[in-house]
C-alpha cells in the first residue's frame, strides 16, 4: 500500500493536521493507499515555503539557468516514465496505452515546451515623441507574478497539473499545487524529480486534501497567494472566484463543458465516424472537451447513429492491466452514481436509448470497480438537463438538423463554451460555420489536436483566460511599463 505524503520545501513528509484519507482503485475498488491530508497549518507552512524560494536562489537564477533547469526536468521524467505511467494507471484506472502515449508524454513536453518558450519570448518597445523634442522610450518589464496555487483535476492529472505547473515555474513563480484527492500520486512522484534535478527547496510544493473546508478551500483563501489557477467544474470555478475577490487575486479558469460535434452530410462518414467515437468515448467520456451533444444533417441521421452505435458497443471495457481494453472505469463511486443518475434521468424523459445506460458486469473484481456502459441517446427535448448539463461520461445524446443555421443555433444553445468540432469536407462551410461558434477550440474533421503554442481555453462558463503558448505567460506574468524620458 502506498503513502501519498505531502511535499512541502523539498521534504515528504506527514500533515501535522494528523489527517489522512484513503485511495481506492476505480478498476476494482482495492485499497491503493493513504493520503495525507493538508489543513491549516500544512497549507500555512507550503505558502510560507513557496514564499521564501522567491527571494532565494530561485528569485536571482538567471533565465537561462532557470529554463535548462525544467529541460532537465523534462528529460528526468521521460526516464523516469514507467513510473509515472504506473502512478496514474491505478489512480485513474486510465488505459496503459493513453498514459504512455499522450497523458506523461504530454506531461513532459509541457516543462519543455514553457522554457524553450521563456528563452525566445521578448517585450514590447516603444519610442515616443515629447513636446520639448528630446523624445522618452518605453519598455516593458516582465517579473514573476509571485506564489502561484495550482488546483487540478482528476480526468488527466499529471498533463493538466503541469500544462500549469510548467509555465508558473518558466516565469519564475513558485507554486502550491493542491491535486484532486482522487489523484494524488503524479504530482507526488513529480516531487522527487524536482530535487532529483536540483530545482531549489519550495518552488515546488504539494498539499493533498479535498476542496471545501480542506486544503483547497485553505488554500485559495490562503492571503499569500498571488494568482489562483485552476481546471475543474464551472461550480468550483465560482467558489474559487468569491475565494480570489478577498485580496484582488488574479484567476485563470479552464472549467466545464457541455461541447457539440455537428456531423454535415457532405462529412467523409468513416473519418466523422471515428472522430466521434473518440470524442463521446475517450478516457471513459472523462474529457472536459468531450462532445456529449452531436447534431447530425437529416439524410445520414439513421446512418451515423447506426455506425456510432455498432462502435460503442465494440467498446471493450477493462483494467489497464488488459491489452484488449478500449473503456476504463469511472474515477469513483460518486462520480458513477452522478453519470447513473443522468442515465436514469435520460430514461424518466423518455429518451430512446439507442445503446447502454447500464453498468457492464464481468464475473470477478472488476465488479467492484466504477465501470459505465457507453450510452447514445436520442429524441430528448433541447432544454433538457441531459442536454444542458455536463455529465463527464461515456455518453451522448443524437438529433437531426436540416440547416446550417439550425446546427449552428443548436451549437451554441448552452451556457458553456469550451470547444466544439465541426464534420465536413466543404472547407467554406468550415470556415463559415467555424467563425459563428461560441467556444474557446474548435475543430475542424479532427479532435483533440492540440498545438501547444495554441491559445487554449472557454469562452462564457467554461472560463477565465487562455493558457497555452504566450497567452500562459500573460497570466503567469507581471508587466510593467519602464518609461524613460531622454
Ligand atoms: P472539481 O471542480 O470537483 O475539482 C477540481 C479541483 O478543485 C480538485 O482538486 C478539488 O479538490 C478542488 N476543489 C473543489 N472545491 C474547491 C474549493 N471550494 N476551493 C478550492 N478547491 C476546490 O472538478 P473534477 O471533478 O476534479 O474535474 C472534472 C471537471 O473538470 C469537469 O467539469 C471538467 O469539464 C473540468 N475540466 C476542465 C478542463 C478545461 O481545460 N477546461 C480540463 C479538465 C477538466
Amino acid at each position: 500500500m502506498t503513502r501519498f505524503d505531502l511535499f512541502i520545501d523539498g521534504t515528504f513528509r506527514s500533515a501535522k493536521s494528523g489527517h489522512s484519507f484513503q485511495k481506492h482503485s476505480p478498476v476494482d475498488g482495492r485499497l491503493i493507499g493513504t493520503v495525507q491530508e493538508a489543513r491549516a497549518q500544512d497549507v500555512d507552512d507550503a505558502v510560507r515555503a513557496a514564499r521564501a524560494a522567491l527571494s532565494g536562489s530561485w528569485g536571482t537564477m538567471p533565465l537561462r539557468q532557470r529554463t535548462d533547469l525544467l529541460l532537465d526536468l523534462s528529460h528526468a521524467i521521460a526516464r523516469r516514465s514507467a513510473e509515472f505511467v504506473e502512478a496514474e494507471v491505478q489512480d485513474t484506472g486510465h488505459t496503459r496505452h493513453f498514459s504512455k502515449t499522450i497523458e506523461i508524454p504530454r506531461g513532459a513536453e509541457n516543462f519543455e515546451i514553457f522554457a524553450n518558450l521563456l528563452k525566445n519570448s521578448g517585450g514590447e518597445f516603444f519610442a515616443m515623441d515629447t513636446p520639448d523634442g528630446t523624445g522618452a522610450i518605453n519598455i516593458e518589464l516582465h517579473r514573476p507574478k509571485g506564489v502561484i496555487a495550482v488546483i487540478s483535476p482528476w480526468n488527466a492529472p499529471f498533463l493538466l497539473m503541469t500544462w500549469k505547473v510548467a509555465p508558473a515555474l518558466a516565469c519564475g513563480n513558485t507554486v502550491v499545487v493542491k491535486p484532486s484527492e482522487e489523484s494524488p500520486a503524479t504530482a507526488t512522484l513529480l516531487g522527487e524529480v524536482m530535487n532529483e534535478v536540483g530545482i531549489p527547496k519550495g518552488v515546488y510544493n504539494v498539499i493533498h486534501g479535498f476542496g471545501p473546508g480542506s486544503a483547497g478551500e485553505l488554500l485559495t483563501q490562503h492571503p499569500d497567494v498571488d494568482g489562483i489557477t485552476f481546471t475543474g467544474e464551472t461550480r468550483t470555478g465560482e467558489a474559487i472566484m468569491k475565494q480570489a475577490a478577498v485580496g484582488l487575486r488574479d484567476v485563470s479558469f479552464e472549467l466545464g463543458g457541455k461541447n457539440p460535434a455537428l456531423v454535415f452530410a457532405d462529412c467523409d462518414i468513416d473519418k466523422a465516424v471515428e472522430v466521434v467515437m473518440r470524442s463521446a468515448f475517450a478516457n471513459c467520456g472523462q474529457v472536459c472537451l468531450g462532445t456529449e451533444r452531436i447534431y447530425v444533417e437529416r439524410p445520414i441521421f439513421e446512418a451515423f447513429t447506426a455506425r456510432l452505435k455498432a462502435g460503442a458497443e465494440a467498446l471493450q471495457p477493462g483494467g489497464p492491466d488488459d491489452p484488449g481494453t478500449t473503456l476504463g472505469p469511472l474515477i469513483s463511486k460518486e462520480h458513477r452514481d452522478k453519470v447513473l443518475s443522468y442515465y436514469a434521468k435520460a430514461r424518466e424523459l423518455g429518451a430512446t436509448v439507442v445503446t447502454g445506460g447500464g453498468i457492464p458486469t464481468f464475473g470477478d473484481d472488476r465488479d467492484k470497480g466504477f465501470f459505465i456502459q457507453p450510452t447514445i441517446w436520442t429524441g430528448l427535448p433541447d432544454d433538457c438537463a441531459i442536454l444542458r448539463e455536463e455529465i463527464f461520461g461515456p455518453c451522448c445524446h443524437i438529433r437531426p438538423f436540416d440547416t446550417e443555421e439550425e446546427a449552428i443555433a443548436c451549437a451554441n444553445d448552452t451556457r458553456y463554451g469550451l470547444s466544439a468540432t465541426i464534420l465536413t469536407e466543404n472547407l467554406s462551410r468550415a470556415h463559415r460555420v467555424g467563425r459563428r461558434l461560441e467556444a474557446g477550440v474548435i475543430w475542424v474533421n479532427s479532435w483533440f489536436l492540440r498545438d501547444l503554442r495554441t491559445s487554449f481555453g472557454g469562452s462564457k462558463s467554461s472560463g477565465i483566460g487562455r493558457e497555452g503558448g504566450v497567452h500562459s505567460l500573460e497570466f503567469y506574468t507581471e508587466r510593467s511599463n519602464l518609461c524613460i524620458k531622454l
